[in-house]
């Protein structure tokens, strides 16, 4: 995959239009609570502004349905400045007059913020017109919003169009696109990916796709049950899903077929209830008596873990081993995050990426201890899926 990025241009004199990835948290008082996001698009900002060009940053914020204040970028301008450094410029519209007048005035070395580009229905849709209105803005597009890769949305795919030679990924796309590389075609062996989370069906086809990839897979969270029970495990009333035990059954099949070695827990943690302050037992994973329910791998699972993970050279993160969100059943993942930063830190290659694995990370403040945090659930899990995203796509042909 030949990939055209921001090195390949000098931006001088130029008006660079990237769509960033700023769908942010806001708290009730619409200040912005997490800048991670911010921060990952600064770096391509940063090298465009450098070469004396100009920026014009697009995004969705939340899920608008019209105009709505409540989603308005508006209140996002004084972080994304702050984080930049330079006082940033809005367009209370993303196209037409307002937008291509605000583009116009912009100087070398200014950065313009476009309103929320779901404010118009035709985003989303994908429309031809409304991507052809937002590519008048600028001269060169840029695309280095993750976040929204896997949609074939006006701004983040349909719109490269407009843009024949002018096209490329910004720092942060290319920096996913090759830590996926890094863990699926390019690997130092052995490869472990930890695969968690609630729910089988949610991450099949990711099990498949990696499984002639990696070496070893181990599985955690709600999911292993029904593993566990397709092997003849007793799980009590552990998390199950019984129109799932088939497949689950073929992928034990293909995994052995292909050599590859499926971890499952050999212990957990039972609780009572699904609560806190549950009574709670060590049962082995196979025979969880009725009445309890597994909520986070066992003590001697975290050891059996630890190890496999110690002897990896590539390291992929997906999905918790239990409860995380209450202390009670954090152990597991909290010891799991542990022996990945251990192996980071002799020189494997890690990566953490979709969804909740990526704010246990933050949580428990491993994030600086793993190689890299994708940021993006939904495109990762794709990305993991073998699927080609449209985001990614569209630049490349
Ligand atoms: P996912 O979004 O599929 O990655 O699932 C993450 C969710 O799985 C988290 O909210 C966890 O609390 C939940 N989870 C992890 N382990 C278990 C378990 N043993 N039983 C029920 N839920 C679990």
């Amino acid at each position: 995959m030949l990939m055209i990025t921001i090195d390949d241009f000098n931006f001088a004199d130029k008006k660079a239009l990237i769509r960033v990835d700023f769908n942010v948290p806001l708290n009730d008082d619409f200040q912005v609570t997490d800048t991670t996001r911010i921060e990952a698009a600064k770096p391509t900002i940063i090298k465009i502004l450098e070469d004396g060009g100009s920026v014009i940053l697009m995004s969705h914020l939340g899920r608008p349905k019209g105009v709505d204040n409540k989603f308005s970028l508006q209140h996002i301008i004084e972080k994304v400045s702050e984080v930049i450094g330079v006082q940033i410029k809005f367009a209370t519209d993303c196209v037409g007059e307002i937008a291509e007048k605000a583009s116009a005035e912009l100087e070398p070395g200014e950065i313009l913020l476009l309103e929320n580009l779901r404010f118009h229905e035709e985003e989303k849709s994908g429309d031809l017109a409304f991507a052809k209105q937002l590519s008048k803005l600028g001269d060169i597009y840029v695309n280095d919003a993750f976040g929204t890769a896997h949609r074939a949305h006006a701004s983040t795919a349909i719109i490269a169009q407009f843009f024949p030679n002018k096209k490329c990924f910004g720092y942060l796309l290319v920096k996913e696109i090759i830590s996926i590389k890094r863990v699926l075609e390019e690997s130092e062996k052995p490869v472990t990916a930890i695969i968690g989370g609630a729910k089988v069906s949610s991450k099949i086809d990711v099990i498949k796709n990696i499984l002639d990839k990696v070496d070893n897979i181990i599985i955690g969270g709600g999911m292993a049950f029904t593993f566990i029970k397709v092997k003849g495990g007793k799980i009590g009333d552990s998390l199950i899903e019984n129109d799932k035990l088939d497949l689950a059954q073929d992928i034990l099949n293909l995994a052995k077929q292909k050599n590859t070695r499926i971890h499952l827990p050999i212990d957990v943690i039972a609780a009572d209830a699904f609560s806190e302050d549950a009574n709670t037992q060590i049962f082995p994973a196979n025979d969880i008596p009725d009445g309890w329910m597994g909520l986070d791998v066992g003590p001697k699972t975290n050891v059996g873990f630890s190890f496999i993970i110690a002897e990896s050279k590539t390291i992929l993160w997906n999905g918790p081993l239990g409860v995380f969100e209450m202390s009670a059943f954090s152990k597991g993942t909290i010891e799991l995050g542990n022996a990945i930063a251990d192996a980071t830190e002799e020189g494997a290659f890690s990566l953490v990426g979709g969804g909740d694995s990526v704010a246990a990370v933050k949580q428990f403040g491993f994030a600086d201890k793993v190689s890299y945090v994708s940021t993006g659930g939904g495109a990762m899990l794709e990305m993991l899926e073998g699927k080609t995203l449209p985001g990614i796509q569209a630049i490349l042909s």
